[in-house]
Parts: C-alpha cells; structure tokens; sequence
C-alpha cells in the first residue's frame, strides 16, 4: 500500500485527502491502475481533521473525463504539436501588441489555479506584456469581501480561522448555505453546537439547507442584509454596547459612521425595512451581545450583489465595535468559495492589485518590477470581469487567453459573453476537457493536467496553504498551466521564465513576499518563512498557515491575525466604513406585474461549478436532473404556473433600487419545482447549468451583468 496526501479540488474549505493504492507500487500511477485507488480525508489536515463531503469523496471518480482533452487542439478539434501552439500564440500575441497595444491583450483566470500558475500569468501579462488586464473568476464570488478587507483592515486579510467557528458562542451565517456549499466546515459548526450549545444565526431569503438546521433563520428580504447590519451598528451604540477602548486605540471613524447612520436612516423601523419582525431583529441583536464570542461568516448571497462590498463592511463595522477582530471564536470571516480563490488573490491574480498584496503606488511597482526583472510593469489597473468580457465585445480586446474557468456560461449575461469570443479575433483556452461552453469557441485549445495530475500549491479560507499533488502518471500531452504560460513567455522574447518545476515558481514568489514584508512590515501577508525552502522541502510542505515568516513555522495552523489591534492601514488603525450606498433608499423595489419575481441563483448540493468536472458522475448527477426554477405554491399560484410545467425566464429584474424593467432578450427554459423554502415573490435557480448539459443552457443566460463597482 503506498499513499500521497493531497487537498480537494473543489471548495475554499480546502480539504487535505489522502489517496492510497492497493499496489505494491510508488505514486504516481498509470491510469488504467486507478482502479486500485481509494481517498479518504486527511486526518492530519487542519480544515478537515479527516471529514469529506460527497464531491470530495467522489473525486477520484472525477479523473476520467468522457472528453478529456490530451492535446493542442486547432479550432478544428484538430491535434496539433505544442510547438506549433505556442509559436501560434506568441506571433498572435505579439502580432496584436504591435498594431493595437498591450491593452488588446487579456488572461482570465480561475480560483480551480494553482498559485505558481496564477503567478507566472500576472507575471507575464503586469510586467512583460504591460497589460492589468488579467482577471479572475474569483471576482463573481469573493471580490466584495477583498473590497472590504482591505478598505477596513488595509489589506485583504481574513482574520480568523476555522476553529473560531467552534469557539463561537454565536456563529452568524449571512447569504450562506454553508450545508451544501462549505459543508465539512458546517459538520464543524453542528459538532460545536452539539458540545457548546453554539447558536447558529442564518440569514437569507431562502429556507436552505442551512437554514433548516439553524438555530434562528432570519428571512430577510432580498438585499437588504446592509439595513439589518447598519441598524445593528446603531443599536451597539445607542445601548453602549460598544468596547470603547478598543474602539479608541484600535480603529477610526467610529463616530463618523454613527453620526451619518443616524442622519441617512432616522427612525427607520429596521424591521420592515428587512421583511423581518420587531421582535426578530430584537432577539437577534440581543443575541450578537449576548455573548464575545460572536462570529459572523458570509458567502455569495452577500458578495454578489451591487451592495456587496458596503454590506461587508456594514457586517465588520458591528465586529469592530464589539473589539472582536483577531480574537478566538469571534469576528468577520468570508467563505471562499473556490480552492484557491486566496491563493490567486496573493500573486495578484485581481486587475486591482499587484502580486503580494501590493498595489500601483510608483514603490510597490518598482519593487515588483525589480524582483521580476520586468522591463513593462503595468501602472495602474485593468479592466475587471465583466468590463473585460464587454471590451471583448466591443472589439477593444482581440486576443484573450482563457485558463481552467468557462466565462461563456459563468458569467452573468452569458449569452453575450458567448457571442464576445465567438467574435474575438483571437480566443486561447486551457483546459482539461474540450467540450466546455468556452472550449467549444477557442481558436485554440491546449491540454491542462488536471486534479490528480497537476502539483502546486493552494491557499484555503483560513490562509491555510496546501500542497496538491499528483498521483497520476498525465495521460497524452496535458502539461501544467504555469509551463505552458512561460514556454509562450519565452516564445515571446521575455526572460525570466525559465522554470523547470512549480517549485522554481513557488519559492520566486515566497521571494518577492520576503522583499514585500522588509519594505512594508506592517502587511499582514507573509510567506517569507518559505523563501529559502529547498525542493525536498516543497515536496513534503505540511499545511501551513500564513503569515509564515520563519521556516520552523512550517505546519503551523490555527493562528489568527491582528490579534494586536494592529492592523495594515498606513495609521495602523481599522476603518469603520458607512456608505451612502446603503442608505435605506437602496431597498428592492415592488414586485408590480402579475408575471414577475425576484430571481436568486447558487449552488446545487453536489454539483461544481459548470459541472465540467462533476456533470458526468452519475452518483453527484441523481441530486439535480435537469434545470429547474424553484418557487413556494403561493407565488406559482399568483404567476399562474405548476410543478413541472417548463417555462421561459427573461431578465426583467433590476434587484436594487431600480424599476424592473424588461433589458434583454436573452432568457433560459427551466421545470417549475415548487418548493416551501423559498420566499413569495421569488425564486432560485441553480448556477450550475449550461448547454453542454442542458440544451436549454442555464441561469445566467437571464441574469443581468450589474456589478459592484
Ligand atoms: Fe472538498 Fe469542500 Fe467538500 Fe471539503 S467541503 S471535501 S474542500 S468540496
């Protein structure tokens, strides 16, 4: 029996799993040997103390894919050599830098990346081709919370971790459905429940998963957690519930943000602004003081939305006056949602930012541009998710290199996006399988290892960082993102990308993080500690936590940051931040044709993502047949439809203080189910389907392409 200790592929929990064979053999082996595999969840792991979820522990039947793709691939699916691909892109890219500018030229990038493939493309677009244009779908799901955390903390920090939730007297989960969508850290809250009488606070429109096995489920109307969070901010002040000498040592604009709440709301009644009771709102702010340890966690149904980044802050603002950052079982705390979201978000995978954590001041440039030896640094940001794929549109961008994501049915308005790179002159995508939505739009298509082949580095929730390891011998000529990144580099002219393994990548980053740390010693990121790691080392990395910045700290978890009060804005203070945008104007407008309701979107129980990874196996399949629109009796009654009957959703809603107004023409088909849990007036789809698994194409063909600016 030999065995390899890994992290699961799927969510920002980042589970460490252990695979054995049955063999008398050494790992890696050859595919037609997986059969001898088993996986189960590392006991040793930090995030999962040996639990797995059903789509951890079916990964191993995500290995073989019915189309995996094993070779370059020309628009006409034909096979062609990697040589011939790289040279067609780098004439391509260059052909495109010449006559239109560096500007032309965009990456798009995914949370499924490992951080050294997520390093070598920012490093190639920001400092060689001089484009910011590089952007990630880690922007849907988590760039309201970076917003906060850095406008709040000065940097994008998640404070806590994961034991926090099992010393909360009160953990509070806000636009969450942690059961389905982080669920070995939700069996971690009920087991904390079951020996400390934890509560556990959920709000959100829908009676999830998660909401029926809370303690209290706050049903609050659609966007307008803010209300809910602000009138709480002013219920701490009113009551002098605060900690006011943390407040005074620790932070700035306490009084600012009250004073300004109070002018923008009035006597607003809280309750009615968020479809709550009195005495609900009541119990659940006589509960957050109830007890220091508070914790409040929140996902999607926060951070996508027009307000995300206010309500973020609204939530922090109530931690931060409570003296509750940095301290155990208590503060603010963002669900990831993919593996590697944070892992991106620290080599600068964002438009907004540098790799590090760094910015665009003339310093943090320079410093960059040095470490890289970079004759382009960029100098300031580039265009984001939704701005990019709208420059994609109108021609301003002709060449995009797509990595590990399927922006043609992820993205909101994805009819667009579609015919965006359909009309692109110059279309790259990289992947593990060829008949993706996007797959099927790209000039060319290059083969990507896949989970179980590739061998990195990921990041978690809680800062946690992994090693993904390969157990499987590559079948056909799948090579790791980061390689085929750099051989185009080199194809390009550029020197610097002559790395032989991800370790090369790994410790030049943890490099520039050493440099990073001595010029700004007030930043919280830190993996310093790593620089001088040998490759033996990298090999056997033990989960370990950041800020690392001594090598004896590798295997070092359950550590939290600014525990000192200190934190990484420029006077050492945390910001309470009040925006006008949440104002109790910024409520959703009525409801006002008979035909018309409020549209939520998010996961599935045991699906991923476009289900590229997880649609063809048949035991994840049975939970979710077909794309259905789930709604209560009453609101089916009202709009006149029934269980099962197929109907056409258009996009007529704006969610936040606009009229609905009908915008598009775009629409998708979708069964009625009815369903109890979810509010009248409104309705859910699952994010997960699309036209390779459902002719009808799935729910962002009708969501609009609004964002959070
Ligand atoms: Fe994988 Fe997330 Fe499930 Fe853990 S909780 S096994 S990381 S999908």
């Amino acid at each position: 029996m030999t065995s390899i200790n890994s992290s699961c592929a799927y969510c920002g929990v980042g589970c460490g799993v252990e695979v054995s064979s049955n063999l008398d053999q050494a790992l890696p082996l050859a595919t037609h040997q997986i059969d001898s595999l088993s996986l189960t969840g590392m006991a040793k792991h930090p995030a999962n103390l040996g639990r797995l979820c059903a789509k951890g522990e079916n990964l191993l039947a995500s290995i073989e894919q019915p189309t995996n793709l094993l070779y370059p691939q020309d628009a006409s699916g034909k096979s062609i050599s990697w040589n011939d691909a790289i040279n067609t892109i780098s004439q391509r890219f260059n052909e495109v830098i010449s006559e239109h500018g560096p500007q032309a030229v965009a990456f798009y990038l995914s949370g499924q990346l490992l951080t050294e493939d997520y390093y070598v493309a920012n490093k190639l677009a920001k400092g060689f081709i001089g484009t910011a244009n590089v952007d990630t779908n880690s922007r849907l799901c988590m760039s309201s919370a970076v917003s906060a955390h850095q406008r709040a903390f000065g940097e994008d920090v998640v404070s806590g971790n994961y034991q926090d939730f099992e010393q909360a007297r009160v953990i509070v989960l806000v636009g969450s459905n942690a059961a389905w969508t982080h669920p070995v850290l939700f069996q971690r809250m009920l087991a904390a429940r079951s020996a400390n009488g934890t509560k556990i606070v959920v709000v959100d429109p829908m009676a999830s998963a998660t909401a029926k096995q809370a303690d209290v489920h706050l049903a609050i109307k659609p966007g307008c957690d803010h209300h809910l969070f602000n009138g709480l901010l002013s219920y701490l002040a009113k009551h002098d519930l605060i900690d006011a000498p943390y407040i005074q040592a620790h932070t700035e604009h306490f009084d600012q943000a009250i004073q300004q709440i109070a002018t923008d709301y009035q006597d607003a009644d809280i309750a009615k602004l968020t479809g709550l009771s009195a005495d609900q709102v009541l119990a659940f702010y006589q509960l957050f003081v109830a007890h220091q340890q508070v914790i409040t966690a929140s996902c999607q149904g926060v951070n996508q939305s027009t307000l995300g980044t206010d309500t973020t802050n609204a939530i922090i603002n109530c931690h931060l006056a409570r003296g509750q950052v940095g301290k155990p079982g208590s503060g603010f705390f963002s669900l990831t949602g993919q593996p590697n979201a944070m892992g991106g978000r620290e080599v600068g995978g964002l438009a907004t930012q540098l790799a590090c954590h760094l910015g665009f001041a003339d310093k943090e440039r320079s410093l960059v541009a040095e470490h890289w030896e970079a004759p382009n640094i960029v100098g300031h940001k580039g265009l984001t998710a939704v701005e990019m794929f709208d420059a994609v549109a109108s021609g301003e961008i002709k060449a995009i290199w797509v990595l590990g994501t399927n922006p043609a049915a992820s993205l909101p308005d994805s009819h667009n996006v579609s015919k965006a790179l359909a009309d692109c002159p110059f279309v790259v995508v990289s992947d593990v399988t060829a008949d993706t939505d996007t797959a099927k739009l790209a000039d060319l298509l290059l083969p990507a290892l896949p989970w179980s082949q590739k061998d990195g580095t990921v990041t978690n929730s809680e800062r946690t960082i992994s090693r993904q390891r390969g157990f499987v011998i590559p079948k056909g000529e799948a090579k790791a993102d980061w390689w085929s990144l750099a051989q185009v580099a080199n194809a390009m002219g550029y020197a610097g990308f002559e790395y032989q393994s991800a370790y090369d990548v790994f410790v030049e980053h943890a490099q520039l993080s050493s440099k990073v740390k001595q010029a700004y010693p007030y930043k919280a990121f830190d993996i310093s500690g790593l620089a001088s790691i040998s490759y033996e080392q990298y090999q056997a990395l033990k989960p370990t936590q950041w800020p690392i910045n001594d090598t004896s700290q590798e295997g070092t978890t359950d550590r939290r940051v600014f525990t000192d009060g200190q934190f990484a804005t420029e006077t050492g203070k945390a910001q309470f931040v009040y925006s006008k945008q949440t104002n109790l104007e910024r409520s959703p407008s009525p409801i006002n044709k008979q035909n018309q309701l409020l549209l939520n979107s998010g996961r599935s129980r045991d699906q991923w993502h476009t289900m590229t990874r997880t649609g063809h196996i048949a035991k994840l399949r049975g939970h979710q047949v077909e794309p259905t629109i789930a709604m209560s009796q009453a609101t089916a009654n009202r709009v006149g439809v029934s269980q099962d009957q197929l109907i056409l959703c258009q996009p007529v809603v704006n969610c936040v203080n606009e009229d609905y107004v009908s915008t598009k023409n775009n629409a998708t088909i979708a069964r009625v189910e009815i369903d109890s849990s979810i509010s009248v007036d409104s309705a859910f789809m699952s994010m997960h389907w699309t036209k390779q698994f459902s002719r009808a194409g799935g729910v962002n063909q009708a969501l609009d392409s609004r964002y959070d600016p």
